[in-house]
């Protein structure tokens, strides 16, 4: 058998075409490059050109992907149970640990039990499906996660969708969804490209009156939204009133991978029983269960890394307007500095690189045409210098692109 594959006629067209897609994307400036960090991920990275940069686009909300704790935690979880259980959960694959840490989660979002699935994307994939079916309406945000309309997609349950935060178009929905047997509104608790926080206490509110339930995806949001972190229900003062709650272990809550769905104990149940990420795909690692579970501990005896956090956020989103940016005004670490053009986007997120601060810009189709912008990210990790000096490049850059005075 020789290394190299030659085909011919209709395999042939096949490659050209991905080829000619490709280079499509690039040349209409769609294609996502991968920046390669030589590094551990932090407030600063080192990159594989060997340059150092403050780093102001992770989902590192707490600081602790590279936090020197979470590497020993992860490394005496796997001492103790081994670094993987070549399992699903149900036929071999379930430790103290992983129950440990479902046990904890429930504590902190005030759930009766937690289920854990090898990503948040696996979660939202497989909620709906084991728990709603044609006779149910599901009533989702607009601008709601990829996974959570994959999710909805493989589930038989009506489709409809409410205008983005839009709780009059809600409203219409629920009346639309009356003659359902069940109806769950679905959506994330904080929306990721503009930090817009779900307005859950009027939700619920309608909730209450459509007699619906409630899901959230609190992906942006568990470990830093509300006064102790637990999330955006912590934050609009519902703890106890969402029915489902999704979450990723991948971002503030530690930063390595992960997701689980918290409920009520038969909502759990059905999930062991017939959510088919959880039946067919394996364990999460013990060393990510390990770790996981001493973010949680951590996070219960102090909130200094979500009141850092929010002093960040506080301090860029002042600091950058008064220079003259605009941003899209609101309180979460998710800062999105307005460009609207996206060569412009692309040009000063360049430039920044250049001047030592890695920032991603965003253009469409990943947000609405003409609305282009680069995506601060603020982490309790960054120090007060440090944004300082983001905030001195950003002056830089945006002098000399003529964006600012
Ligand atoms: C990141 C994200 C996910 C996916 O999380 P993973 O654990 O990385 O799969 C799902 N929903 C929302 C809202 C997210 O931001």
């Amino acid at each position: 058998m020789g290394t190299t594959t030659t085909t011919t006629g209709n395999r042939q067209a096949f490659f050209n075409g991905l080829s000619q897609n490709l280079d499509n994307l690039r040349q209409q400036g769609l294609y996502k490059p991968e920046r390669v960090i030589a590094s551990r991920q932090g407030a600063e990275v080192t990159c594989d050109d060997g340059r150092q940069l403050i780093n102001l686009c992770a989902n590192n909300y707490l600081g602790l992907s590279g936090d020197e704790a979470m590497v020993q935690a992860s490394i005496k979880a796997t001492e103790q149970y081994g670094y993987g259980l070549s399992s699903v959960r149900f036929i071999c694959g379930t430790q103290t640990v992983h129950k440990q840490l479902e046990r904890a989660l429930s504590d902190f979002l005030g759930t009766e039990d937690t289920i854990l699935y090898a990503a948040a994307f696996d979660a939202n994939g497989g909620v709906f499906e084991p728990l709603f079916d044609e006779n149910d309406a599901i009533i989702s945000d607009a601008l709601n996660h990829a996974s959570i309309i994959d999710g909805i997609r493989l589930c038989k349950a009506a489709r409809l969708r409410y205008a983005h935060n839009d709780m009059a178009d809600l409203e219409t929905q629920l009346q639309t969804a009356a003659g359902k047997r069940h109806r769950v509104i679905v959506t994330d608790g904080v929306f990721s490209m503009d930090g817009t926080i779900a307005q859950l206490d009027k939700i619920c509110a309608l909730a209450d009156k459509y007699d619906a339930l409630v899901m959230i995806d609190e992906c942006h949001a568990s470990g830093f939204m509300g006064a102790t972190g637990r999330g955006t229900h912590e934050h609009h003062n519902v703890l106890g009133r969402i029915d489902i709650i999704t979450g990723t272990l991948g971002k503030a809550l530690g930063g390595a991978m992960g997701g689980f769905t918290a409920a009520r104990k038969e909502v759990i149940d059905t999930l062991r029983q017939k959510s088919r990420p959880y039946l067919f795909s394996n364990t999460l690692a013990p060393s990510i269960a390990g770790a996981s579970l001493a973010v949680l501990q951590r996070l219960s005896s102090s909130t200094e890394l979500r009141d850092r956090l929010h002093a960040n956020t506080a301090h860029f989103r002042r600091e950058v307007a008064a220079l003259g940016f605009t941003i899209k005004p609101g309180t979460h670490p998710v800062v999105p500095v307005m460009l609207f053009d996206a060569p412009v986007a692309q040009k000063f997120a360049a430039r920044l690189y250049d001047l030592g601060v890695l920032v991603t810009g965003f253009f469409y189709p990943v947000v609405p045409m003409g609305q282009a912008r680069v995506r601060v990210q603020l982490s309790a990790a960054h120090t007060t210098e440090q944004l300082n000096t983001a905030l001195a490049a950003f002056a830089q850059a945006g002098r000399e692109l003529g964006l600012i005075k």
